[in-house]
């Protein structure tokens, strides 16, 4: 079968599985072979910008890749990569990923293999996952916290007011632009006293994380650091924009609260300096965002010569197919830290069958050859992408001027 198994179809399907508005759309791409039945599935989903991702995959990889050997993955990513001329970002990787983890999905059903298991097997039978809390007031948030511990989660996020603690939005300027208004200053004193009251009222038991998502100033961002070194976080993540990571080296200097970076990641030379100079803890980079499980796993196994974990980016902008391939990735690196989890919807569960579970905390993948998973396409239609521009990343500081979403 090998030898004349070649790509016979490549297209992009785009959903938006129950939620109105323009807040999740899902890209998957899917690899159909010469093989009558054997197809892959890989995730390329970019919701703020979808309809871009799917014209490159159906106009310029679709034409590139048919007639091709699926089995040549590594081959095939490196095509992707600099066929443009330009490489990299977001679009581009996005499109790239969404082949490169139909290529494995295939790989995997033709060795009769789990990937987990071609990335070298289990280190773990599950991986250890977090979830968001948030809440109006640490009381709240605090509840909200108690609720996932009692599901049986030993992480959770915790967050008050959504990102850059949007309670109680400042005034602008008289005749200033609408849009998402956050405070970063006021933001920052809430956040420790969130933590003042969530050890006080919770003990130390409970691994604690927060998202930054990058709504500091740099200098008030190792302050806030530092300030929050005493709650012993699991970890604090985003606390810089990717255009200042060479602040890391002075916030490494200041504290040891540990950091999570890179969700916004991609191209190597973003996290480059930051793995070799040991400045983060985490890596969490979105990984259809870099193109998928072949950056991912080398990214990996350099961050495990560096002493640094993983814990890839799990919102509910990803596709259930690339949750999967983060549950593989996760349970085959001997540097596993933590995995994100946004939970599906029973609608989510019902289009892509096979999803992985959770159970006591951990994720674990199933069985199945391949990444597991698959798509009902005819569900997946009669919820269409809406149109549509998003309010969240239109993020402004109090004077009216723009910010970082
Ligand atoms: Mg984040």
């Amino acid at each position: 079968m090998a030898t004349t198994l070649a790509i016979r179809k490549v297209r992009a399907l785009a959903t938006s599985p129950g939620r109105g508005g323009p807040q999740k759309r899902l890209i998957v791409v899917r690899v159909d072979t010469t093989e009558p039945g054997l197809h892959g599935l890989g995730c390329a989903t970019f919701t703020q910008r979808h309809a871009a991702v799917c014209t490159v995959v159906d106009q310029f990889l679709a034409p590139l890749l048919e007639g091709r050997d699926p089995l040549r993955t590594e081959d095939l990513w490196q095509l992707v990569h600099v066929n443009a001329y330009w490489r990299s970002g977001p679009v581009m990787n996005n499109a790239l990923s969404g082949v490169d983890m139909a290529l494995w999905d295939i790989k995997g059903k033709v060795a009769g293999m789990p990937v987990y298991q071609l990335l070298g097997g289990k280190c773990r039978e599950g991986a250890a996952i977090y979830r968001h809390a948030d809440g109006r007031s640490p009381e709240e948030v605090a509840d909200r916290v108690r609720a996932f511990m009692a599901e049986g989660l030993r992480h959770v996020r915790a967050q008050m007011g959504g990102y850059g603690g949007r309670l109680s939005p400042p005034l602008p300027p008289a005749g200033s632009q609408p849009g998402a208004y956050y405070d970063p200053e006021a933001y920052a004193r809430a956040t420790v006293r969130l933590f003042d009251h969530l050890r006080e009222t919770l003990g130390d038991e409970v691994a604690l994380l927060h998202d930054v998502h990058e709504r500091l100033p740099p200098i008030r961002a190792v302050a806030l650091a530092r300030e929050l070194e005493r709650y012993g976080l699991f970890f604090l993540e985003d606390l810089l924009p990717p255009e200042q990571i060479s602040w890391f080296r002075t916030l490494r200097s200041q504290c040891c609260t540990p950091l999570a970076m890179g969700e916004l990641f991609v191209n190597s030379n973003e996290w480059q300096p930051l793995v070799e100079g040991r400045l983060i803890d985490f890596v969490r980079c979105h990984i259809s965002a870099i193109g998928g499980i072949t950056p991912a796993r080398k990214l990996a196994t350099l961050c495990e010569a560096f002493g640094i974990r993983t814990a890839w980016h799990g919102p509910g902008d990803v596709s259930p197919v690339g949750h999967a391939a983060n549950v593989h990735l996760d349970v085959s690196s001997p540097n596993f830290g933590i995995q994100e989890w946004a939970g599906f919807s029973e609608i989510e569960q019902e289009m892509f069958p096979g999803c992985p579970q959770v159970r006591d905390g951990y994720v674990v993948p199933n069985d199945r050859p391949g990444l597991g998973i698959d798509m009902n396409e005819e569900l997946a239609a009669r919820y269409p992408c809406p149109d549509g521009v998003l309010d969240w990343t239109q993020a402004r500081l109090p004077d009216g001027s723009c910010g970082y979403p």
